[in-house]
C-alpha cells in the first residue's frame, strides 16, 4: 500500500481503466475486490481515509438482521445470513461469533422470540452460527451479570457475528490490491468527465500535493454512500436525489457496565427499533438510533435527544445505570438509505441495496449494509458487465480469503487483529527496542504498530491511526488525545515530516477528538 508508488503509476496510466470506483467504504472496497478478481483494471479513489465515512461507524455486527425478520423481509435476512457465513469463513481474524440474549420481562416473550429466533437459525441453514435456546432467569443473569433483574423471566440466546469494521476495510483494500487493483486515500473526485453525454472518467486531486489528475475509464462507479447524490450531480446537474440519510449514534462505556462475553438485544425500544449492548474489546458499545437528518457530513454530530434516548434505555435494562460522565466515547454515522415514496420513517426503509444507471452511464450502488458488501460488489459488476457490453466473467469472491485471513487468530495473541500479518509485524517490533513501547499505560497499543500502519496500511495522519488502524478514538476519546503527540512523532519520522507537521497533526486530532467526548 505505497501511496507514492501508486500516484507515480497513475501519472503514467491515466486512461484505459476498466472501472474507476469512487468511495473507499465497505461498498467501494467490495466492488473493487469483485472487479479486480475478475481480472479488470480497477482504480479506487477515496476523498479522505479508507473507511472514514459510515463504514467505520457501524454497530460492528455481521448479522442477518433479526429486525428485518420482524419486518417480514425474509429475502434480505436470507441473503445477509449467507453473506455472514461467507465473511466469517473469509476473514476469521476480524469476524467472530457472538452470543446475544434477548431478555424477557413478560412470559409471552419467551415463546414469541424463541420461535422467531428458531426461524432465524433455520434460515441460516449450513451457515448457522449456533443454536438458539431459551434461558431461565438464573441462566440469563449468569450470561449477563449486570442485567436488570426486576420482573426478569428469562431470556433467549441466539448467535450473530461481530467484527472490526475499519480494520476490515483496510484488509479488503489490500485484498483488492493483491488482485491488481489500485487504491488511493486522500484523492477526492471533484468532477466527472462527460463526453457525448457519457461519463468517461474523473478529475481528482491528491490532497497532500494538490496535483490534479485526469483519469479515464470505461465505467465509473459511484460507491460514495450518503454522498451518492453529490456525485450524481457531477454528471447530471439537477438529478433527482435518492439518498435519505438517517443518523445512528453509539455510546461507548467501560466494560463494567456489561461484563462477560455476551451481548444484549432489546427487540423493541420506545420508538420501535432494536437496541444493542455489546461487549467490544474492553468496553461496552450501546446503540443505535435512527434519526432522519438533512445535512451530510463526514463527521456527523450526535443530537442530545439521541444520547438521552440511549442512556435512558441502557438504564432500563442494566443494573449499573450509565450517566453522561460514564461515556468514554460517542460517535455518529449516516445510513445511506435509498428514498422510497411510500415509507415515512427511516427505520422502515429497506436496507436492501439499489443499483442505478444514470442517463450518462454513471453506475451508482448504494443502500445495503456492511454484511452484504461482497454481494453488492458482485451485483454491481454483473450489472456493469451487462450494461457496458463486457463479456460476463464468473465471480470468485464467495471463497476469496481476505488479506490477513487466519483460521486461529488467537495464536497471534495481542496482535490477532492483524491476522497473518502479525508475524511480520512482530519481526518489525523486535527490530528496535523503542517499537515495543506502549503508547498509553492502560492500552495494549505499541509504537511499532504506528510504523506498521504508515509503511503497510497507508495511514497518513494521526487520525488514521488512532481512529481506524486502531480504534482508540472510538473507544476512549480522552485517552486517544493523550496518545496523539507520540503518534505524531513516530509518523513524522516515517513520513519525513517536520515538527510543524507534528504540532498541526496533534492540534487537528485533538480538535476532532473533542467531538467524541460527551459532556
Ligand atoms: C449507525 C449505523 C450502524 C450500522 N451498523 C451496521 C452493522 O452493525 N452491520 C451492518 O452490516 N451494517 C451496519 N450499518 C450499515 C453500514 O455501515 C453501511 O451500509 C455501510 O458502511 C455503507 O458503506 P458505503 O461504502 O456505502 O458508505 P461509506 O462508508 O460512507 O463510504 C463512502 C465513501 O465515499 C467517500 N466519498 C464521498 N464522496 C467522494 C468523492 N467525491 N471522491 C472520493 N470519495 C468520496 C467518502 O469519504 C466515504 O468514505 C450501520 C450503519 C449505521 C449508520
Amino acid at each position: 500500500m505505497n501511496r507514492t508508488d501508486i500516484l507515480k503509476k497513475l501519472a503514467v496510466k491515466s486512461d484505459n481503466w476498466d472501472f474507476i470506483v469512487i468511495g473507499g467504504g465497505a461498498t467501494g472496497a467490495g466492488v473493487a475486490i469483485e472487479a479486480a478478481t475478475r481480472g479488470y483494471g480497477v482504480l479506487l479513489l477515496e476523498q479522505h481515509d479508507f473507511g472514514k465515512g459510515t463504514s467505520s461507524r457501524s454497530t460492528k455486527l455481521i448479522h442477518g438482521g433479526v429486525r428485518y425478520l420482524q419486518q417480514g423481509n425474509i429475502s434480505l435476512v436470507l441473503e445477509a445470513l449467507h453473506e455472514r457465513g461467507l465473511l466469517l469463513a473469509n476473514a476469521p481474524h476480524l469476524v467472530h461469533k457472538l452470543g446475544f440474549i434477548v431478555p424477557a420481562y413478560h412470559w409471552w416473550q419467551l415463546p414469541f422470540y424463541a420461535t422467531g429466533l428458531k426461524i432465524y437459525d433455520l434460515l441460516a441453514g449450513r451457515y448457522r452460527f449456533g443454536r438458539s435456546k431459551i434461558l431461565s432467569k438464573s441462566q440469563t443473569m449468569a450470561h449477563l451479570p449486570t442485567i436488570e433483574q426486576k420482573n426478569l423471566k428469562g431470556g433467549i440466546l441466539y448467535f450473530d457475528g461481530q467484527f472490526d469494521d475499519a480494520r476490515l476495510i483496510i484488509n479488503m483494500i489490500q485484498t483488492a490490491q493483491e488482485h491488481g487493483a489500485e487504491a488511493l486515500n486522500y484523492v477526492p473526485v471533484t468532477k466527472l468527465i462527460v463526453q457525448n453525454n457519457l461519463v468517461r472518467g474523473v478529475l481528482a486531486h491528491d490532497v497532500e500535493t494538490g496535483k490534479e489528475y485526469e483519469i479515464r475509464s470505461k465505467v465509473v462507479i459511484n460507491a460514495t454512500g450518503v454522498f451518492a447524490d453529490s456525485v450524481c450531480e457531477m454528471s447530471e446537474p439537477g438529478c433527482t436525489p435518492m439518498i435519505r440519510p438517517s443518523q445512528g449514534i453509539h455510546l461507548v462505556l467501560d466494560k463494567s457496565f456489561l461484563p462477560g462475553d455476551f451481548a444484549m438485544m432489546i427487540p423493541k425500544t420506545d420508538d420501535g427499533r432494536v437496541l444493542f449492548a455489546i461487549p467490544w474489546d474492553n468496553y461496552a458499545l450501546i446503540g443505535t438510533t435512527d434519526t432522519p437528518v438533512e445535512s451530510i457530513d463526514l463527521e456527523p454530530r450526535p443530537i442530545e435527544a439521541e444520547v438521552d434516548f440511549l442512556l435512558q434505555h441502557a438504564a432500563r435494562y442494566l443494573m449499573k445505570k450509565p450517566v453522561e460522565k460514564d461515556v468514554l466515547s460517542i460517535f455518529a454515522g449516516l445510513r445511506p438509505l435509498v428514498k422510497s415514496t411510500k415509507e415515512k420513517s427511516t427505520k422502515s426503509i429497506s436496507r436492501e441495496h439499489s443499483l442505478l444507471l444514470s442517463q450518462t452511464g454513471l453506475v451508482t450502488i448504494t443502500g445495503g449494509k456492511w454484511t452484504t458488501c461482497r454481494k453488492m460488489g458482485e451485483d454491481t459488476i454483473n450489472f456493469a458487465e451487462k450494461s457496458f457490453g463486457y463479456r460476463s466473467r464468473a465471480s470468485v469472491t464467495h471463497k476469496l480469503k481476505i488479506h490477513g485471513s487466519a483460521d486461529n487468530p488467537v495464536d497471534y495473541h495481542e496482535l490477532s487483529i492483524y491476522g497473518t500479518d502479525a508475524d511480520s509485524l512482530r519481526r518489525l517490533i523486535e527490530s528496535k527496542p523503542e517499537y515495543s513501547q506502549k503508547l498509553h499505560d492502560d492500552l495494549p497499543i505499541i509504537a511499532g504498530e504506528v510504523v506498521w500502519a504508515v509503511r503497510y496500511e497507508m495511514a497518513r495522519t494521526v487520525e488514521d491511526f488512532l481512529a481506524r488502524r486502531r480504534r482508540v478514538l472510538f473507544q476512549d476519546a480522552r485517552k486517544s488525545i493523550l496518545m496523539a503527540k507520540k503518534v505524531a512523532e513516530i509518523m513524522a519520522q516515517e513520513l519525513g515530516q517536520d515538527s510543524n507537521w507534528m504540532i498541526e497533526q496533534e492540534r487537528e486530532f485533538t480538535t476532532l477528538a473533542q467531538n467524541y467526548i460527551y459532556g
